[in-house]
């Protein structure tokens, strides 16, 4: 399987290529030269197999030749032993029609598990054939940097320098990043900065000839495509559950940065029967009014309950608009131009008709979430996260066929964000045993300003060059 970048000008890679190098050379985003396309009869085979072998057999036509078939069984069933639920990813029934599947059962309590567990073995792996090296530089709205401090603590040949915009994560999300003492963890508190700038600081890096000539520069959020492509597999592990290939299936996904709602689309595009994706944000609505009238800009970054969605620029939403528009890098770097000089832009024809056949959306505002989590905590007895509500809300008023499930993908735990659940519910949720200690473990963070030369020079000083010797 080759790997082509979005912006059309980057050279092709393969998997092991495109893992290790996560933003293309052009400013891109690596997707398969095409999407790989199981019959209704292949997929109806995998019905009732382990997490892991599921896991396996939907990933290994991205993978190619990069790993054998045993190979990454064995690395996804290191990855997805580390989960609290033998099923990885369980269902809950809500009501007749809704469902709830549940995404927070890894060591750091939200779905970012799923894929850096695994995309933390392949980068082992990988180094692990020559002498390089890796350098990860990572921005996170809050759970990202846990998740992908956690899958690299401690590993040989990678050190991970994690930015998260200073005070804007909840206390559990910080304490998560900042208690991991391990000495290849780098965690930087960026002061005056929002999510979206620190992630324009990590694409600067990656074009940075200065530092991309001396380190291998890698990346852990969603514009590296092996994060999205673990994502894929929980799409048809709960749509075999209820029923595909025969039947239907909806999903209603909280969205900040559209990798995880993309991973859907990536399913449905291999052939699984994907009804409608409910495109769900907060009041950061960027993509619901991208979707809704082709307004694609920028505003600015209103805090919220749901911090992880606290986004206005929208990594993945290119890869949809490539693929919409025809795969043709070279328009889409125009177009994606003319939102990096004007913070604003229109979706085309093409773009927005194609997006309607199977997209929804929906933006939930502070009463709004707060309803959707008390109504699961009244009627169903469940507490959930104030993400997983932005993605409630969206689902039980999308007027989607009473035939078709329709799932919510719950992101977090509701322990980590313990103050928003117990407004809304009188209910305080107890952190699970197995962080139980998080309150009293030791911190270590640098506060760096929020400016791309203070953090390059950071990184410049502490990280380690591409090759050994
Ligand atoms: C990251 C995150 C999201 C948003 O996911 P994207 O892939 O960025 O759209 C939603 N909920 C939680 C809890 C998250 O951590």
């Amino acid at each position: 399987m080759e790997y082509v970048s979005t912006r059309g000008s980057a050279p092709a890679l393969d998997f092991e290529g495109a893992t290790l190098a996560g933003l293309a050379s052009d400013g891109g985003l690596y997707v398969p030269r095409e999407w790989p396309r199981f019959s209704a009869a292949e997929i109806a085979a995998m019905r009732g197999l382990p997490y892991a072998q599921l896991a396996a057999r939907v990933m290994q036509p991205f993978v190619g030749d990069s790993l054998s078939a045993e190979r990454l069984q064995e690395l996804c069933e290191a990855a997805y032993g580390r989960f609290s639920h033998q099923a990885v990813t369980p269902l809950v029934q809500l009501d007749a029609q809704h469902w709830l599947m549940e995404l927070f059962h890894g060591p750091t309590l939200a779905f970012k598990d799923v894929a850096l567990q695994l995309l933390g073995l392949l980068f082992e792996e990988f180094l692990g054939r020559s002498d390089r090296n890796l350098t990860i530089v990572g921005a996170t709205s809050g759970d990202t940097g846990s998740a992908a401090i956690d899958a690299v603590a401690g590993r040989a040949k990678v050190d991970v320098f994690m930015m998260h915009p200073k005070g804007r994560v909840s206390d559990v999300q910080r304490r998560q990043m900042t208690t991991v003492l391990a000495p290849n963890v780098h965690n930087l508190a960026l002061e005056d900065a929002s999510f979206d700038d620190c992630q324009a600081i990590v694409k600067r890096m990656f074009n940075d000839r200065a530092m991309t000539d001396r380190f291998a520069i890698g990346a852990v959020n969603s514009i590296n495509w092996a994060r999205l492509m673990a994502q894929v597999v929980y799409y048809f592990a709960t749509a075999l559950q209820l029923g595909a290939p025969e039947r239907e299936v909806a999903f209603s996904v909280p969205t900040g940065n559209f990798g995880d709602v993309f991973a859907g689309y990536v399913a449905q595009q291999m052939g699984l029967p994907v009804a409608k994706l409910i495109v769900a944000t907060n009041v950061n609505d960027i993509l619901h009014r991208a979707l809704a009238n082709g307004d694609y800009s920028q505003g600015s970054v209103t805090p919220t309950a749901a911090p992880s969605m606290d986004i206005q620029v929208s990594s993945n939403f290119e890869r949809l608009l490539f693929d919409l528009g025809g795969r043709d890098g070279a328009a889409l770097a125009t177009q994606m131009a003319g939102f990096e000089a004007n913070k604003a832009m229109q979706l085309t024809n093409a773009q927005r008709e194609g997006a309607a056949a199977l997209f929804t959306s929906c933006r939930a505002d502070a009463d709004e979430m707060a309803k959707a989590i008390r109504w699961a905590w009244e009627n169903c007895g469940e507490l959930i996260d104030p993400h997983t509500a932005c993605a409630l809300h969206a689902a039980r008023i999308a007027g989607i066929d009473p035939s078709i499930p329709v799932v919510t993908l719950a992101t977090a735990h509701p322990a980590k964000f313990p103050e928003a659940v117990e407004r809304a519910t009188g209910r305080r949720p107890g952190l699970p045993a197995r962080v139980g200690d998080l309150f009293e473990r030791e911190e270590r963070c640098a506060t760096v300003p929020g400016a791309y030369e203070a953090v390059a020079q950071y990184v410049a000083e502490r990280a380690s060059p591409k090759a050994d010797g």
